[in-house]
């Protein structure tokens, strides 16, 4: 067999040790989600609304959104859900971070062992 596909824990670089010793962890915490958080303020409509006389009354809510192939995607969410939501994207952003880096180690790996 060659010596690429051995994959015996020997052959792991400490980098790639240590990013999947942070991906087993958090994965093994609840929550993972691909988006964005943001904060938004707008007229609500309603003509008898402190909101139609001033932008300083504009409501303030919060969107959670990501654009897909397709378009955007977004909902909005309660004040109280963006701390654990907050939680989940950071889970995300990290988990992908550590996966480019991964295999970024492997694309070096088949570069350099090409026959
Ligand atoms: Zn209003």
């Amino acid at each position: 067999m060659d010596n690429i596909l051995r994959n015996t824990k020997n052959s792991q670089s400490p980098e790639e040790r240590q990013a999947l010793s942070r991906l087993r962890q958090l994965l093994s915490e609840p929550g993972l989600l691909q988006a964005s958080l943001f904060r938004r303020r707008r007229a609500c409509g309603k003509s008898y609304c402190r909101c139609a006389r001033s932008k300083r009354h504009w409501h303030a809510s919060w969107h959670v959104g990501f654009s897909t192939k397709d378009g955007p995607r977004m909902t909005s969410i309660p004040e109280e859900w963006v701390a654990p939501v907050r939680l989940w994207i950071e889970r995300y952003r990290e988990a992908e971070t550590l996966m480019k880096g991964i295999s970024k180690l492997y694309w070096k790996r088949l570069k350099s062992a090409r026959r």
